[in-house]
């Protein structure tokens, strides 16, 4: 709006709003006749008196303006004239440019229409990332996410960058979608978690708000877990054990590496150095519901409970270390030993979940635990479907341990009177994690900027913020009416009946009926097979095993037995009955074996009829 007329330097004072505020400043006439060519005195002579006059105070001084100008017509007509040359002039060569653009980037740019819009919306965003100052808050469960820079790869296919973290807690997924006239636009979907690290945000930074925190946890007698969970290639390995540039990997970027300086620098303090706690720590890996050793030739290991529901991995090695470098050490070795004879380090990994420890001591005592995870990419739990058995299975376990797990988390968060830790290997190891008063989690998940992960980015986005949504503050519970306590034992009770049938597959429902948009009932069916068949295996391999050493006396017995015969007056009496009873032993045992081989076929069998069952549509990607 013009505010006012200056004569004197023939300009005038215009005033607008902008955000709220109201803004002005000074535009000479010229200027002004360029911008709003219907206000400009385009005749010789000045409007007449007799004109009505305007019914809005802005043409009341565009009219002044008008005769205030017509004053010194001549002048400023030819002015106005070259300057509007001059803005014709410059349209076209905007429009030009803009032709030439629209050629270029048509060629080059597979969707330049999405960029530009993605750059627009870009453009009228208000950015305020994360800062060293910003506080680090106290949370039981932290889930934030990390999205990490478009790579070399995704550079040179001219990839596009769909995301967009405008601050410390959100992250935006501008979705390309199409109309049915063909017509493309964008549909951003908004997240929020409890940090969210933008593609320029350092280890270091993120380490500070996420497992840092959790370090204290574990002085104090707590334990703490914190995840890497995404698709593979999102950056999981790069956040959790350093940065791989080639070959080699600096481990000491990495958040195994930050916790175990910072747990080392922690030790020192005086009311902690009284302790006197010694620091271990495991480094091992969950392939395919199986557990083997990072610290010892990848050894496999079993898992078992005890009377008290306590979880042992039996034989794992817990490496004592007196310094960040020891532990920059184990995490070399461990990594060499995980990859060795594989072409790529992502191949194997995408299919493992890595789990590194750090344990606090004291007189032999567990004080605390923290648990690092680098979890195995979160699109390989689509492959249940697949044609080929190993991949199959690899592809259940995944699914199934990822479910198992946000499962555990939230029961963290409700301080639910059951987890369904059973469900999996990697929930089973990270038991006592999950339960306690002093137990607080993190999960990290890891995104991809590009176009081309888009539908994966989204699912990570999805679980990582259900891992979070329905937590409830305990202290909100209690206000909502204390739990019927009651009611809450006799169902503890009623889970441990039940669970001693048989706990896993009862877990393993408990969290397809939690799931059950992700979980078809065919789905289920399989999963079923599949765990029947991993403890089946399990149990022929036992046997195996047992009757392999069987063997072996056997053989002693009847050499014996034979050299007995070898004596002039040995006892035929006495050879018969003993050869009779070895035979007996034999072919008892082999028979019960035998029967547990073809029942592990059928099984197998079975697995393969019912991975052909799922809906192919379920499960997507989790
Ligand atoms: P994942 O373990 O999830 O499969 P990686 O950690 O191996 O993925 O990351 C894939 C590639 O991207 C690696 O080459 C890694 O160096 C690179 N990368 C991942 N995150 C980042 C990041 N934040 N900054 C720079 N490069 C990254
Ligand atoms: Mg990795």
């Amino acid at each position: 709006m013009v505010t006012s007329l200056n004569e004197d330097n023939e300009s005038v004072t215009v005033e607008w709003i902008e955000n709220g505020d109201t803004k002005g400043k000074e535009i000479d006439l010229e200027s002004i006749f360029a911008l709003n060519p219907d206000v400009a005195p385009d005749e010789e002579i000045a409007p007449s008196p007799e004109t009505p006059p305007p019914p809005t105070p802005t043409c009341v001084k565009v009219n002044k303006i008008a005769k205030v100008s017509a004053r010194r017509k001549s002048n400023c007509v030819k002015e106005v004239e070259k300057l509007q040359e001059k803005r014709e002039r410059r349209r076209l060569q905007q429009q030009e440019l803009r032709e030439k653009r629209a050629q270029e980037v048509d060629t080059t740019i597979p969707n330049y229409e999405i960029m530009y819009m993605i750059r627009d919306f870009r453009a009228s965003l208000d950015y305020r990332p994360l800062t060293t100052a910003d506080l680090i808050e106290e949370h039981r469960i932290c889930v934030c996410v990390r999205k990490r820079p478009l790579n070399k790869k995704e550079l040179s296919v001219k990839d596009l960058d769909v995301i967009t973290i405008p601050s410390k807690d959100v992250v935006m997924v501008h979705e390309p979608k199409q109309k049915v006239d063909l017509t493309r636009y964008l549909e951003n979907q908004t997240f929020r978690f409890d940090y969210a690290f933008d593609d320029s945000t350092t280890n270091e930074m993120v380490y500070r708000f996420t497992a840092r925190p959790l370090v204290e946890t574990i002085f104090e007698r707590g334990m703490a877990t914190c995840f890497a969970y995404g698709q593979t290639g999102s950056g999981k390995t790069h956040t959790m054990g350093g940065d791989f540039s080639g070959k080699n990997q600096d481990c000491s970027k990495g958040i195994y590496a930050l916790a175990a300086r910072d747990v080392f620098l922690m030790l020192k303090k005086p009311s902690y150095k009284k302790l006197d706690l010694q620091v271990y720590a495991t480094f091992f890996e969950i392939y395919s519901g199986k557990v083997f050793d990072l610290l010892n030739r990848k050894a496999k290991l079993r898992v078992l409970e005890d009377g008290k529901q306590q979880v042992q991995v039996v034989g794992l090695q817990e490496k004592e270390v007196k310094c960040t470098e020891d532990v920059l050490k184990l995490i070399e070795v461990g990594n060499s030993c995980r990859t060795s004879g594989q072409t790529s380090a992502n191949a194997h990994s995408s299919r493992s979940h890595a789990v590194f420890q750090i344990i606090l001591r004291r007189k032999g005592k567990m004080h605390g635990k923290f648990s690092l995870i680098d979890l195995a990419g979160n699109e390989r739990g689509a492959d249940t479907s697949s044609a080929d058995r190993q991949t199959r299975l690899e592809g259940a376990e995944i699914n199934k341990s990822l479910l198992a797990l946000k499962e555990c988390i939230r029961a963290l968060g409700r301080n639910k009177p059951h987890t369904p830790f059973r469900a999996s290997k990697l929930t089973q190891v990270l038991r006592d994690s999950f339960i306690g008063e002093n137990s607080r989690t993190c999960m990290i998940a890891t995104i991809s900027p590009g176009m081309t992960s888009c539908e994966n980015t989204l699912n990570t986005l999805r679980y990582a913020n259900r891992v979070k949504e329905l937590t409830v503050d305990p202290n909100q519970v209690m206000e909502g009416g204390r739990p019927n306590i009651h009611a809450v034992n006799q169902l503890d009770l009623l889970d441990e009946e039940w669970l001693s049938i048989s706990p896993q597959r009862d877990d393993l429902k408990l969290l397809c009926e939690q799931n059950e948009e992700e979980v078809s009932p065919q789905l289920f069916t399989f999963h079923e097979a599949v765990s029947q068949l991993v403890e089946m295996e399990e149990q022929v391999l036992e046997d195996h095993r047992a009757v392999f050493q069987e063997s072996i006396r056997w053989l002693e017995d009847e050499k014996v037995l034979l050299e007995m015969t070898e004596e002039v007056d040995y006892d035929v009496e006495s050879y018969a009955t003993q050869l009779e009873q070895i035979l007996d032993q034999k072919i008892e045992i082999l028979t019960e074996l035998r029967d547990k081989v073809k029942s592990f076929r059928s099984a197998l069998q079975e697995e393969e009829q019912a991975s052909k069952q799922i809906n192919p549509k379920r499960p997507r990607a989790l």
